[in-house]
């Protein structure tokens, strides 16, 4: 199925409602029956068939369609926050006694999640590096039920073997998620390398827009069915008809939103790594990475998000820069039209016990829409401060 008809018709029955280009946005919480034996036909049939729409909704059908394809997968969910996918599609898969291996450079709330959460209920779970397959290896136990895997992660860009992790996994019987929102369905494929399943934060590229929160699962159609008929009916993380057609919308141009990004990130990157006051940039393809070609082997190309390390010894002049830029917005999140910035500074409030696990001089920057050669001369503008 090409790009193009998967996202601009699939699942798209517009004679369904009259001929409309833009799907309805079906806001009802219940559908009727027009007798008692429809209903009870119907009762066990969620997944399927309108019913109650925290199990089917019609607008929210159109885009679980869109989002299975665009992942190569047999079937996907939407929900609330990538953090509902996630912990969703986790706690669907384990229980007490089971061990996990995850990275340690995961999103701060996944690690919450195992570090805190599932502790609570007897789960625990080893924390690996992850640049080499032979740590997974190391820490696998007879109780591993899962590998947790996020390549790039965000602020370290760290990146997994994902063939070679998912081929070990297979080998001992355990299950693998990968969080691939940074690269998007069209710059990296972990179903086909052999993941289980895969998550995104779609509050970012796939929405696009910064307007929602939302989270995307996908996987094969059984995995998919046991996660919504267990956790996902349980917890009710489900994203809302509203937001659904949000994402519809923003999925329109998700590739050539991509490509602009992509385009405009490596001329950034280009000016940064040959700027005198930047000690270094850390980005997937760049050729400084130490997993560069590791990347260009799994990834089609890189998204439009990386950490650059500014020279200087002060945390206040981190500030400074960050505070002088015009064109990038001081902001957490990512994925969206708009650039935005994000210090590892603000880690460092004198309240945490622990030190940061980031230098204070290490900044998150975050590409979007604008004209790459404004961004340039906001930022080399900025580096004056310094
Ligand atoms: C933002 C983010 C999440 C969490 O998603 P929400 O939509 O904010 O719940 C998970 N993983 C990664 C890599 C993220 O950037």
């Amino acid at each position: 199925m090409d790009l193009s008809y998967i996202i601009n018709q699939l699942g798209e029955e517009r004679s369904n409602y009259y001929n409309a280009i833009s799907p309805p946005i079906v806001k009802t919480s219940n559908f009727c029956f027009n007798t008692v034996q429809k209903l009870r036909n119907n009762l066990d049939r969620e997944f399927n068939v309108p019913f109650y729409t925290r199990g089917y909704n019609p607008t929210v059908a159109i885009l679980r369609k869109k989002i299975a394809a665009l992942e190569n997968a047999e079937d996907s969910l939407v929900t609330s926050s990538g953090c509902a996918a996630i912990s969703s599609a986790v706690i669907a898969n384990i229980k007490a006694g089971d061990h996990i291996i995850c990275i340690n450079s995961v999103y701060g709330w996944t690690n919450t999640l195992f570090n805190i959460i599932l502790k609570k209920f007897k789960v625990t779970t080893t924390m690996v590096e992850g640049t080499t397959v032979s740590e997974f290896e190391k820490a696998i136990l007879p109780n591993t039920k899962l590998i947790y895997l996020e390549s790039p992660s965000s602020f370290t860009f760290d990146i997994q073997d994902i063939e070679q992790i998912a081929l070990l996994a297979k080998k001992h019987n355990i299950l693998t998620i990968l969080d691939n929102s940074y690269s998007t369905p069209l710059f990296q494929s972990p179903l086909k390398m052999g993941i289980d399943i895969v998550v995104h934060s779609a509050s970012k590229y796939l929405n696009g827009h910064s307007d929602i929160v939302a989270g995307v699962i996908c996987s094969n159609r059984k995995l998919i069915k046991k996660i919504f008929s267990t956790e996902l009916m349980t917890f009710g993380g489900v994203i809302t008809p509203d937001d659904a057609w949000l994402m519809i919308r923003g999925l329109r141009t998700l590739p050539i939103r991509m490509e602009r990004i992509t385009e405009s990130t490596q001329k950034v990157v280009s000016f940064l790594e040959s700027h005198p006051k930047i000690e270094k940039v850390i980005y997937p393809f760049s050729k400084t990475h130490p997993q560069y070609l590791l990347a260009k082997k799994q990834m089609q190309n890189s998204g439009g998000m990386f950490s650059i390390i500014i020279k200087t010894e002060d945390i206040n002049k981190v500030d400074l820069f960050c505070n002088t830029l015009k064109r990038f917005l001081i902001a957490c999140s990512w994925g969206g039209f708009e650039s935005l910035i994000y210090p590892a500074a603000v880690l460092y409030n004198g309240k945490k016990k622990e030190k940061p696990r980031l230098p204070f001089n290490l900044i998150r920057m975050y590409i979007g829409l604008e004209d790459a050669d404004i961004l340039i001369n906001d930022i080399e503008n900025a580096l004056r401060v310094l």
